[in-house]
């Protein structure tokens, strides 16, 4: 059977028909007999193993025991009766036991017989006891045995409710195989197969549902994951490819007197080797006449900004205008202050373009913008508005882009006929196992340094209990001229509970930091942009000690002095976010602590996160443990987690099979781009087939 009849819909398949061909739809996606045959069995049952009864664990699920009934007898209970047998092997007795259908085993059963019984077992008073096993004498167990592994299929209550049960599904899979004969059209080429030792097409489709042996379902499943990574790669890398070769960009060929004068006159410091390394990076992109579309990540800290400068001063040294969007007021004024410091002396013009500008400032930024007199806009989502007319904007860079969606990002593009380059910021770091199977098409720069001197953060975890100590410690720091952050969680769907909390911490931090001594700050979301402007000021200034907030100070926000975090019911944040949180701390040269309060109820996750934080302060492996505690959809938001909709492989587990595959179809299409070599003829179609087929159900759906 070739791949286009694999696309005939499933309500021809015998054995379905219309009714039931609307639950596979509905509850499983199945359309076709492609996708039939795509459903993968989630684990399987080995039919070749027996248990003892002695060797029974609580935790089993499903067994296979040989044993035989050595008693039945009846036991009246509220309502109704029960049958219960007691089963026997050499090492131990158990209860099987039956609420329907008594009549049916009384009658048939053969006491004394050899039997081979196969369900979940109960830990019930003492004992082990099986419900309704299914049960076969022993001599016809034997004989029936065709497949060792029985396959566990994906299920719902629904399916089961409407009879579709793992049988009949196994048995409409079997179907396909009898019409097919088993026999499909390879995906994969020669050569993939010969060197990686890959089973073919037709064996693993066999043995991933029918499987003869273990060894031979572990290659099965091999093939099939790597076939699947394989061609998501494949995508993304041609997408790659493509948007290189298609979209044209401004070639910035100068580096010309700004960007020199700049790195020799007005540069604080030295470089660290990353940023030169990242700074070389997009310079190469800019002058390559292909649009960039570049991710840079770097932890908090690591000094992307100064990265983000240079870039501009690449644009403006080729004369066309960047901007800089970031996600908030705060974050938006501090880059137009840190930024114009670092611009001062240097002729270049810059302006500030958020929410709160009046109006009255607003037109002359718009005309200079215009006019060209304006050569950095910085800003934020305010930069999107359709007033916001550049002469030539050469160079878009969007800071934190988690918080801004992908529509509004791509209306940056909008703002020129040729669209300009993009440069992306993270600080969240985006494990690397994640960010090559969604962002192959992108290409990513890390910035894996921080700048020298910096001291480690130490972090500790305490209880509620402990706060008059951590009030103590807290109190000594201030006496050393340090600030510090007392930060609330604020979770959308508890926001008015949440919001009491960090009220009622406020009052009590308060009692125990009476004015004049101390001066408490506080910032949170319901405060008008002005207050929190004005509050934020004096901590940034210095004439509070102690800043009280809400995660709105936990993206970007710069005060060196501040030197300790101190996180109130950490266990509700993620990782990621105690992560950035963590970052506002350590930015000067004294040692910085984070404090991570909970109380003692803390679930086995949590527990993990406040491990993870204690031990490590590096991003990477954070993103990385946070990938395995939340999986991938989670991380990436529901947008992306589409990408991440995987039939068979797992991003996490296999990232080994990712890394093969991601490496094989790089090697493929950089040696024959559009796949014209005969070698590679049965690549081109299965990929033609792919994306011919890929999304034409939810389409029509
Ligand atoms: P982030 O990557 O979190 O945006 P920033 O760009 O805000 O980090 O940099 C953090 C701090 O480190 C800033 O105060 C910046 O001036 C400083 N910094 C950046 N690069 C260096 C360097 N190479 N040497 C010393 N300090 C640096
Ligand atoms: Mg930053």
């Amino acid at each position: 059977m070739n791949a286009n009849s694999l696309q005939t819909p499933i309500v021809y398949l015998k054995g379905v028909g219309p009714n039931r061909a609307e639950t596979l739809q509905s509850e499983l996606g199945i359309h076709t007999f492609q996708d039939l045959l795509n459903l993968f069995p989630n684990r399987y049952i080995d039919k070749t193993h027996y248990y003892k009864i002695g060797q029974l664990q609580r935790s089993n699920a499903d067994v296979q025991i040989v044993g035989k009934i050595v008693h039945l007898k009846t036991v009246e209970q509220k309502k109704g009766k029960r049958l219960v047998a007691s089963f026997v092997d050499d090492t131990g007795e158990m209860e099987l036991v039956w609420f329907r259908g008594q009549k049916w085993i009384r009658e048939n059963i053969k006491l004394n017989t050899p039997y081979v019984i196969f369900g979940k077992c109960n830990w019930f008073n003492g004992k082990f006891s099986m419900p309704h096993p299914e049960m076969e004498p022993q001599k016809d167990h034997e004989q029936g045995l065709k497949i060792a592994m029985q396959p566990v299929y994906p299920s719902t209550e629904k399916l089961s409710n409407k009879g579709i049960s793992n049988r009949m599904i196994s048995k409409l899979v079997q179907q396909i195989f009898i019409e097919t004969k088993g026999r499909f059209t390879e995906t994969l080429s020669e050569k993939l197969l010969f060197e990686l030792k890959l089973l073919p097409k037709s064996e693993s489709l066999f043995n991933i549902h029918f499987p003869k042996n273990q060894e031979l379902l572990a290659k099965a499943q091999y093939r099939l994951k790597f076939e699947e990574l394989f061609y998501i790669q494949m995508q993304l890398i041609a997408k790659n490819m493509l948007h290189k070769k298609k979209i044209k960009g401004f070639n910035f060929d100068q580096v010309g007197t700004i960007f020199n004068e700049f790195y020799k006159n007005h540069l604080p410091f030295e470089l660290t080797g990353a940023q030169k390394r990242v700074i070389k990076e997009i310079r190469g992109d800019l002058g390559s006449n292909a649009q960039m579309n570049r991710l840079l990540q770097g932890d908090v800290g690591s000094g992307k900004t100064i990265v983000a400068v240079m870039a501009m001063l690449l644009a403006i040294d080729n004369d066309f205008q960047a901007c800089l969007m970031a996600p908030t007021e705060i974050l938006a004024n501090q880059h137009y202050t840190g930024i114009s410091e670092l611009l001062e002396g240097t002729g270049i013009t810059c302006a500030l373009l958020t929410g709160s500008v009046k109006k009255s400032a607003r037109r002359p930024i718009h005309e200079q913008l215009e006019s060209g007199e304006l050569q950095i806009l910085i800003g934020t989502h305010a930069l999107l508005e359709d007033k916001v007319k550049f002469k030539n904007l050469g160079l878009a860079i969007v800071d934190e882009q988690h918080r801004f969606g992908v529509a509004q990002r791509s209306k940056l593009w909008h703002k020129n006929e040729i669209p300009p380059h993009i440069l992306v910021m993270t600080a969240t770091p985006i494990p690397r196992t994640l960010a090559m199977s969604l962002y192959g098409d992108l290409d990513v720069s890390t910035i894996d340094e921080l700048p020298p001197g910096r001291k480690p953060i130490k972090t500790v975890h305490r209880f509620d209990s402990n706060r008059l100590k951590v009030f103590q410690f807290i109190r000594d720091e201030i006496k050393k001229g340090r600030q510090i952050y007392i930060v609330y969680p604020l979770i959308q769907e508890s926001e008015a509970l949440d919001y009491k909390d960090l009220m009622d911490g406020y009052e009590s931090i308060a009692r125990d930091f009476p004015m004049p001594d101390y001066q408490i700050s506080i910032v949170h979301g319901q405060m008008k942009p002005a207050d929190k402007d004005y509050e934020m000021e004096r901590f940034v200034k210095g004439e509070t000690q102690i800043m009280v907030a809400t995660t709105v100070i936990e993206v970007g926000v710069n005060v060196p002095n501040a030197s300790v975090m101190i996180i109130e019911s950490a266990e509700r944040f993620g990782l990621s976010q105690l992560h950035q949180l963590r970052g506002r701390v350590g930015r000067g040269a004294d040692q910085s602590f984070c404090i991570l309060m909970t109380s003692h109820k803390l679930s086995t996750e949590a527990k993990t996160r406040l491990q993870t934080m204690v031990q490590t302060n590096d991003g990477f492996e954070i993103a990385e443990v946070d990938l395995k505690l939340r999986g991938p959809g989670d991380i990436m938001g529901t947008q992306q987690s589409g990408v991440l909709n995987l039939k068979i492989a797992d991003i996490v587990k296999d990232n080994d099979i990712l890394k093969t595959a991601r490496y094989h179809a790089m090697q493929i299409l950089k040696d024959d781009p559009s796949l014209e070599k005969p070698e590679n003829l049965v690549i081109r179609h299965a990929y033609s087939q792919l994306v011919k087929y890929k999304n034409i159900w939810n389409y029509i759906s």
